[in-house]
């Protein structure tokens, strides 16, 4: 059993804009738990990534890690600020633990740059790119009340999983794993 259930569509914390956390409260007990049980649900949702509000919680954190290759630690953010390094869009496929079973092709920056605060409350500032970078925007988006069926261009590349599986990239492990769901 999860220790918080995951929402899905329609619920309302899915589309409503996250608050930022005073500095002042991430130690609070309360906000410990909550990003202790969101990095929970992902693992045993077997995700990339989590946004508080996918745990129905209206703050701006998020979790993402991923198994790899290549091998993403565990990063929790809070607070963030996303700034793009390139123009640039680059189309892949996407799911969302909040959407289960569909995927689709979702264009996203290629290279960003996350500034925001870790669990203890420390700064964080730093570049990513790829599918760390394609992760980190879509846990943002989160935080804004918008899910990646909103950031697709052309809902033609919607597929459920088994279908996507067999009709859109075949059977390869690799690919599936580089899939990212969040
Ligand atoms: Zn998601």
């Amino acid at each position: 059993m999860p220790a918080r259930p995951i929402v899905r569509l329609g619920h309302p914390a899915l589309r409503t804009p996250a608050q930022p956390l005073p500095p002042a409260q991430i130690g609070d007990g309360e906000i410990q738990a909550l990003i202790d049980d969101m990095v929970e649900s992902m693992r045993e949702a077997h995700g990339v990534g989590l946004a508080a509000p996918q745990l129905g919680a209206a703050v701006q954190v998020f979790v993402y890690q991923a198994a790899g290759p290549p091998e993403i630690p565990l990063h929790v953010v809070i607070n963030p600020m996303i700034t793009p390094q390139v123009r640039e869009l680059v189309y892949d496929w996407e799911g969302c633990l909040s959407i289960p079973d569909l995927r689709g092709l979702v264009p996203r920056h290629p290279k960003v740059r996350v500034q925001g605060l870790d669990r203890e409350g420390q700064p964080l500032d730093y570049v990513v790119s790829g599918f760390e970078a394609r992760i980190v925007q879509h846990e943002f988006d989160h935080l804004n009340g918008v899910v990646f069926l909103d950031r697709m261009r052309d809902l033609k590349s919607l597929a459920y999983f088994d279908e996507w599986e067999e009709y859109l990239v075949g059977r390869s492990h690799a690919q599936l794993d580089e899939t990212a769901v969040g």
